[in-house]
């Protein structure tokens, strides 16, 4: 490992490879100049997400220029290592700052497959000392903002948005018809047991605005914990799948080590591929998509309910296979002999 990173004030001037150090870039934007800290194992989309986090230019509205490197920049997914770069030479930026961000959401590329990795790949992305470096500058870097007080002998769970909550690529004049049956219902019940804390891979602008609008910030029958934006991720590589980004929960457990562990932890998303790096911890949810056409349907938030309610009096939530979510419900539902109604008026 390199202890003297040419991004050293000193090393200024000397051209070499970017290392796993980790070091300080500028970058012009906008008449102005601004720093980021990166490290070589970072990828270009980790690079632009943190001059977002100067900047607020969402990564995707980013063009970067740097001599001698062409478009290779514009690949999200190439390694800074990848890059002759030198300290002493400055990254410019060119992008605007989005204020229609509802129209920004609309025309977001996006990937829309899910995929399962292999075992040994999810040990070997969990096992990364790249990666659990990573990780540590993450929970250093966010901090994450409590709106509200953790709740002693609470359980924790964490809520993805979009198709998990909300089906964000339909249109419709009003959000409430684009959100998930059952949403308030399901988070004033669960809330008996659990801390909620919602984190999505778009921008932290986004998830208040849409989180707002759909009355979940401000409801009188339950509080939410925490929110958290595409800035808590971090960037890992699988041989079979390339360069991927995740929800790591432990920036989450690192933060608030009295209250939540892996232990007392779950996450809904949509992918499985976002908890990657704590899969014992994970239920990927059927998506919520086509709202018109499904919204009549969709019981999902109920049947969960059931599910969260039933695990909550386990000590220990990571021992649990989540893939059989729904056999669990239905067990329970058959010895308690009762079910959940949730009224129908939404
Ligand atoms: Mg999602």
């Amino acid at each position: 490992m390199a202890s003297e990173s040419s991004w050293s004030a000193a090393g200024a001037g000397a051209t070499s490879p970017v290392t796993e150090e980790e070091l300080t870039l500028t970058v012009k934007w906008s008449g102005k100049e601004y720093t980021v800290r990166v490290c070589g194992d970072d990828t270009v989309g980790e690079l632009k997400r943190r001059i977002c986090e100067a900047t607020n230019v969402l990564p995707k509205r980013q063009k970067l220029l740097y001599p001698k490197v062409g478009s290779k920049l514009s690949d999200d997914s190439l390694l800074l290592s990848q890059f002759p770069l030198k300290a002493s030479l400055k990254m410019t930026m060119i992008g605007t700052v989005e204020d229609e961000i509802i129209v920004d959401q609309v025309d977001s590329p996006e990937i829309i497959d899910d995929f399962e990795l292999r075992r040994y790949e999810v040990l070997d992305i969990i096992y990364n000392e790249a990666n659990k470096q990573k990780l540590r500058r993450r929970i250093e870097q966010y901090n994450v903002k409590l709106r509200n007080p953790c709740r002693e002998g609470k359980k924790l769970l964490v809520l993805d948005i979009d198709y998990t909550l909300f089906d964000h690529r339909s249109r419709a004049e009003n959000p409430l018809e684009l959100m998930r049956p059952y949403l308030h219902e399901f988070l004033t019940a669960v809330y008996a047991e659990y801390d909620i804390m919602i984190w999505s891979a778009t921008s932290m602008k986004w998830v208040e605005l849409k989180m707002g609008q759909l009355g979940v910030l401000n409801n009188p029958n339950y509080k939410i914990t925490a929110l958290l934006d595409h800035l808590a991720m971090i960037t890992v590589q699988s041989d079979t799948r390339g360069v991927f980004d995740c929800k790591p929960l432990a920036l989450i457990w690192a933060q608030f080590p009295e209250f939540y562990s892996a232990k007392n932890t779950i996450m809904f998303d949509d992918l499985r591929r976002n908890f990657v790096m704590n899969p014992q911890n994970g239920l990927k949810i059927k998506p919520f998509r086509n709202a018109h056409s499904n919204r009549d349907s969709d019981q999902e938030l109920v049947k969960l309910t059931q599910y969260l309610l039933g695990i909550a009096a386990f000590d220990d939530l990571s021992i649990l296979d989540h893939k059989h979510w729904e056999l669990f419900s239905e067990y329970n539902l058959k010895r308690s002999g009762h079910n959940l109604k949730f009224s129908t008026s939404q």
